[in-house]
C-alpha cells in the first residue's frame, strides 16, 4: 500500500496502463492516506462515494483504451471551487451549506481528463491568509516537523492542498494564487507549485477573491507532474472574459529541454532585511546549479518591488470588498434573522465572516470610499502598472528570473496569527508576479538546518509556461529532493 501512495502521477499512470494497480485501488489507498492523516485537518470533506465511482469507470476507460491524460489519478480540490453538489464554502462559515449547482470550469476538465475527486481542502476563509489560519474549519497542519517538533503551518491560503500532496494524502491537488497562494504552501511543504499566467486557467466557477489577481493552478511531488496536471487545467472559457486563446505549450515535452543558452536574470531588489540566511544561501546555490546546467545569470533590477506589497494590500481588498458583496444572507449559505432587511445584512454579515476577511472587506470599502479613491486605489493601480513595466524592461533580456519562493520557512501555528502585518510580508517574493499576470513555480530546493524545506521561484514572461517549467526541472533534477 504504502509503495501505491510512493508513486507520482507520471509513474501512476503507466502503472495504470500497464493494468499493474487498478485505479479503485489507487483511490482507495488514498482515500486511507487521508483519513490516517486526519490530525493535519487538510480535508474538510472527503468525498469517498465520488472517488470510488470515478476511479471505477477510470478503470473502464482503461480497459477499453480509452484513457485520458490523468485517467484514474487522485486529486484533492480546494474547498475556493465549486463542485457541483458537492459542499463549496470557500472555508467561510458564511457558505456553509452551500452545495453549487454547477461545477467550476478547472474541475470539470479536470474531471473530463479523468482525473479522481478525492475529496474538498482546506485553505484561508475566502483564500485571505498566508498560513490557513482563518478557515473556518481550524488550521491545516504542515506534515513537516523540524527539530522543535512542533505543529507547523502549511503556508496559505491553499494551506490543504500543499500539505496534502506533501503528506501523500492527494497525488495531487488545485490552488488558488492571488498573492502567492500556490508558490509559498508549496514551498513551506516541499512540493511543486505553479500559478500560470492571469488568464491561462479560467476563473469561472471559482469562489472570486481579487479578480484581476485569481488565478489557478497546480500542486504535484515533481516538475514533471506539474505540467500533466497544469495541461489538463488550462483551457480557453468563454464563460470567463480574462481567459486567453493563446494555446498552452507542451509542457510535458518542454521540461526536457535544459537551460542551455538561457538567460535568468536574479533581481538585486529581492535580497531583503527580514530574509533567512538559508534563503540566501539556497538562492545562491540555485543560481549555480542553473549556471552549470549551461544557463546564464544576470543581475538585473527591478526598482519598483518595494511598492508591491503596499499596493497589493490596497488593489487586492479593494476588489475583495466587491466581490464579497454578494454574500448578504439571501442568496447563498447562512442567514441570521433580524427585525428589518439592513439588520439582517448586517447580522449575517458580522457573523459569518471572520476577522480578516472583515479586515479585508473594511480596508477596501475604505480604500475606493469617494474621499479615498484617488489618493489609495488609483495611486496603487499606477504603481501596479510600473510594476509591470519593470518586468516588461527585464524581459527584453532575460528569458526567467531566479528568486527565493519566501522569505522564511514554515513557523509555528500561532505564532503570526495576531500580527497581520507580519503575515503580509510572507507574500513579499510572490506578490509582484501576481500584479503584473505573470506565470510562477515554486519548486523544492533543499532543507534548512532544522530540517524544513525552502523554495526556490522562477517566474516568466506572460504565457510562457514553458520556459519556467524547464528551468523548474533543471532544478529539481538538482537539488535531489
Ligand atoms: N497571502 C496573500 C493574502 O492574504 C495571498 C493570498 C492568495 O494568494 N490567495 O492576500
Amino acid at each position: 500500500m504504502s509503495d501505491l501512495l510512493d508513486l507520482n502521477a507520471v509513474e501512476v499512470r503507466n502503472a495504470l496502463d500497464e493494468k499493474a494497480i487498478s485505479a479503485v485501488e489507487l483511490a482507495t489507498a488514498y482515500l486511507g492516506a487521508a483519513e490516517a492523516t486526519s490530525n493535519l485537518n487538510n480535508y474538510v470533506e472527503l468525498t469517498a462515494d465520488h472517488a470510488l465511482a470515478m476511479a471505477a469507470v477510470s478503470d473502464k476507460r482503461i480497459a477499453e483504451g480509452t484513457a485520458g491524460l490523468l485517467e484514474g489519478l487522485p486529486i484533492g480540490v480546494k474547498d475556493l471551487f465549486c463542485t457541483k453538489e458537492v459542499s463549496s464554502t470557500a472555508c467561510s462559515k458564511i457558505l456553509k451549506g452551500f452545495k453549487p449547482p454547477y461545477e467550476s470550469t478547472v474541475t470539470s476538465n479536470l474531471w473530463a481528463a479523468g482525473g479522481v475527486m478525492l475529496g474538498k481542502l482546506n485553505c484561508d476563509e475566502f483564500a485571505m491568509g498566508s498560513a490557513n489560519e482563518t478557515s473556518a474549519y481550524g488550521p491545516a497542519i504542515n506534515p513537516w516537523r523540524g527539530k522543535d517538533d512542533v505543529d507547523l503551518v502549511p503556508g496559505g491560503s491553499s494551506g490543504g492542498s500543499a500539505s496534502a500532496v506533501a503528506a501523500r494524502s492527494a497525488l495531487m491537488a488545485t490552488g488558488t494564487d492571488t498573492g502567492g497562494s500556490i508558490r509559498q504552501p508549496a514551498a513551506f511543504c516541499g512540493v511543486v507549485g505553479l500559478k500560470p499566467t492571469y488568464g491561462r486557467c479560467s476563473r469561472w466557477g471559482i469562489v472570486a477573491f481579487a479578480s484581476s489577481l485569481d488565478q489557478a493552478g497546480p500542486f504535484t511531488r515533481t516538475v514533471a507532474d506539474n505540467a500533466l496536471m497544469m495541461t489538463a487545467m488550462a483551457s480557453h472559457d468563454a464563460k470567463d472574459s480574462t481567459s486567453t486563446q493563446i494555446p498552452l505549450q507542451d509542457l510535458t515535452r518542454a521540461i526536457g529541454d535544459g537551460v542551455k543558452g538561457m538567460k535568468i536574470g536574479v533581481p538585486r531588489e529581492y535580497v531583503m532585511d527580514g530574509m533567512d540566511g538559508e534563503v540566501v544561501k539556497l538562492w545562491e546555490q540555485g543560481q549555480v546549479w542553473l549556471r552549470d546546467a549551461g544557463a546564464e545569470l544576470v543581475d538585473v533590477s527591478l526598482p519598483h518591488t518595494k511598492y508591491a506589497l503596499p499596493a497589493y494590500y490596497i488593489i487586492a481588498p479593494a476588489e475583495a470588498s466587491s466581490n464579497l458583496a454578494r454574500y448578504d444572507g439571501v442568496r447563498f449559505g447562512m442567514r441570521v434573522d433580524a427585525d428589518t432587511l439592513d439588520g439582517m445584512y448586517e447580522a449575517t454579515r458580522a457573523d459569518g465572516f471572520g476577522e480578516e476577511v472583515q479586515r479585508r472587506i473594511m480596508i477596501g470599502t475604505y480604500v475606493l470610499s469617494a474621499g479615498y479613491y484617488d489618493a489609495y486605489y488609483l495611486k496603487a493601480q499606477k504603481v501596479r502598472r510600473l510594476i509591470k513595466d519593470d518586468f516588461d524592461t527585464v524581459f527584453q533580456s532575460v528569458d526567467a528570473l531566479l528568486t527565493p519562493a519566501t522569505p522564511t520557512a514554515a513557523f509555528p501555528v500561532g505564532r503570526k496569527i495576531d500580527d497581520p502585518v507580519t503575515n503580509y510580508l510572507n507574500d513579499v517574493f510572490t506578490v509582484p508576479a501576481n500584479l503584473a499576470g505573470l506565470p510562477g513555480i515554486s519548486v523544492p530546493g533543499g532543507l534548512t538546518s532544522d530540517g524544513l524545506p525552502l523554495g526556490l521561484q522562477v517566474v516568466g514572461r506572460p504565457f510562457d509556461e514553458a520556459a519556467i517549467s524547464r528551468v523548474a526541472a533543471v532544478l529539481e533534477d538538482a537539488a535531489g529532493f
